[in-house]
């Protein structure tokens, strides 16, 4: 029992690591000038300019494949099981992000939850780069100060998601509230 509540606890751990990594890769690799042409900075740097680019599932996959080997030898042997599900817990959060960022590009949010996320992250992408940071949580940009609440979100028209607008071009009336969809150059 007591080994089952150490193994799901250092799963939990390794999910909140996993959150706190989102924020660093994303924050540091992806938008500051130091590392600029960084293998994730160079693919972050074109989803942003072209919204609907994600970086190709077979690289993700070389990367986690990579971290799995590379992390969960060295793990098991200096903590045994509970290094594993501390590594699990990592890479399946890490998964289920992947996953969830790129719906939130894909499709409209579900719940409280799924439409805060979806206005936490588009406040990133067309109002400040600079600010929210956390695609699972805003719990990083709260603690390192980029936390910025989202009024409204003017998106630019060629980078609006699919979800956003209906058929005339116009924001769906589900959304009005928070979104607005702008023309023009500027992204
Ligand atoms: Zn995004
Ligand atoms: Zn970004």
């Amino acid at each position: 029992m007591s080994s089952t509540v150490a193994l799901a606890g250092a799963a939990l751990a390794g999910a909140a690591t996993w959150t706190f990594l989102e924020y660093v890769i994303h924050r540091w690799l992806g938008h500051d000038g130091r590392f600029r042409g960084n293998p994730f900075g160079v693919e972050h740097v074109r989803h942003h300019a072209e919204g609907n680019y994600f970086a190709p599932t077979i690289k993700k996959l070389a990367v986690a494949a990579i971290v799995a080997v590379g992390l969960g030898a060295p793990a098991y042997l200096l903590v045994g099981a509970v290094g594993v599900a501390w590594l699990a817990g990592l890479l399946g959060l890490y998964g289920a992000y992947e996953v969830f960022h790129r719906r939130e590009h894909t499709h409209a949010g579900i719940g409280r939850y799924g439409r805060w996320a979806r206005a936490h992250h588009f406040h990133h992408h067309f109002v400040d780069p600079r600010t929210n940071h956390g695609v699972t949580t805003p719990l990083w940009d709260l603690v390192f100060g980029t936390y910025r609440p989202v009024a409204t979100i003017p998106v630019p028209r060629r980078l609006a998601p699919h979800w956003l607008l209906d058929a005339a071009g116009a924001v769906r009336p589900a959304h009005t509230a928070r979104y607005t969809v702008r023309d023009g150059k500027r992204a």
